[in-house]
């Protein structure tokens, strides 16, 4: 009867973490308060780990990467060092802007959703979009008149990750907006970008050198940019798995 009673309580409140725990829990206890206390601390560590989850889940990062997994040998002109610190999610606090430049296949998409996977473990609500899907919501947005508030949701998040900025060129319309998205941004929380283009090639991907230089102005200033280098590890895990070594 008592038993019955706890746990619709514990529904009631919304509890779930004391509802699995609370009649293991009493089997170790020594006295009603250390088994409060634990009760309480499942609680607590339960809606923890489904905060993470659910942040994660938000950031909609196409895959799972991890900077454990990353193998910076590879990589010797990115500090490994740094890149690891960004782990912490202090570069999201502090509002800054991190650009990872450098060919296909180097592992810049890797680092971008590590650091999202991370900020996410942190306690930073991250959300993971490409350069063009990006626009293409934003470009949507603007032509159903909903502008305004999509740029208010993507202003709830505090990381925003963008992925390939530069594999395609930008019409005018969309130029604008890309931006906005970035100037809204500018100080007031963070971004972090990939990108297969040197600053000087940015002209590239927008009408206008102007245009170019006012996003590039706002990336680098509070920002810090990492170069990869090297030959496509795509590429190379296929050689390595056909071992024929074909040159491409
Ligand atoms: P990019 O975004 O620079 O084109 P990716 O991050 O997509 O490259 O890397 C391509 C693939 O190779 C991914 O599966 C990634 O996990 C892997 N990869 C690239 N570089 C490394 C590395 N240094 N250590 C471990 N995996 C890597
Ligand atoms: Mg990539």
């Amino acid at each position: 009867m008592n038993a019955a009673l706890i746990e619709e309580h514990l529904r009631a409140l919304k509890l779930p973490g004391a509802l699995i725990h609370y009649r293991r829990l009493v089997e170790k206890a020594r006295d009603p308060v250390a088994y409060l206390a634990e009760v309480l601390s499942a609680e607590i560590e339960g809606r923890h780990e489904r905060s993470i989850k659910r942040r994660i889940a938000e950031a909609r990062l196409p895959t799972l990467k991890t900077l454990e997994a990353f193998d910076f040998t590879l990589q010797p002109n990115v500090p490994k060092l740094k890149i690891l610190e960004l782990g912490d999610g202090a570069f999201i606090h502090d509002r800054r802007t991190l650009v990872f430049y450098g060919p296909p296949g180097t592992g810049k998409t890797h680092c971008l959703i590590a650091i999202g996977l991370a900020a996410c473990t942190n306690g930073y609500r991250t959300l993971f979009t490409t350069a063009a899907g990006l626009l293409t919501n934003l470009l949507d947005a603007k032509h159903e008149g909903t502008l305004a508030r999509k740029l208010r949701w993507i202003d709830r998040f505090s990381l925003l990750l963008i992925d390939e900025l530069g594999y395609v060129p930008f019409e005018r319309e969309a130029t604008d907006l890309l931006f906005q998205a970035i100037s809204q941004r500018y100080e007031r929380s963070s971004v972090a970008i990939t990108t297969n283009l040197a600053f000087e090639q940015w002209t590239q991907i927008f009408p206008d050198a102007m245009a170019a230089r006012a996003v590039i102005d706002r990336l680098i200033h509070h920002g810090s940019i990492f170069e990869f280098s090297g030959e496509s590890h795509r590429l190379r895990s296929r050689q390595g798995s056909s071992g024929k070594g074909r040159k491409p």
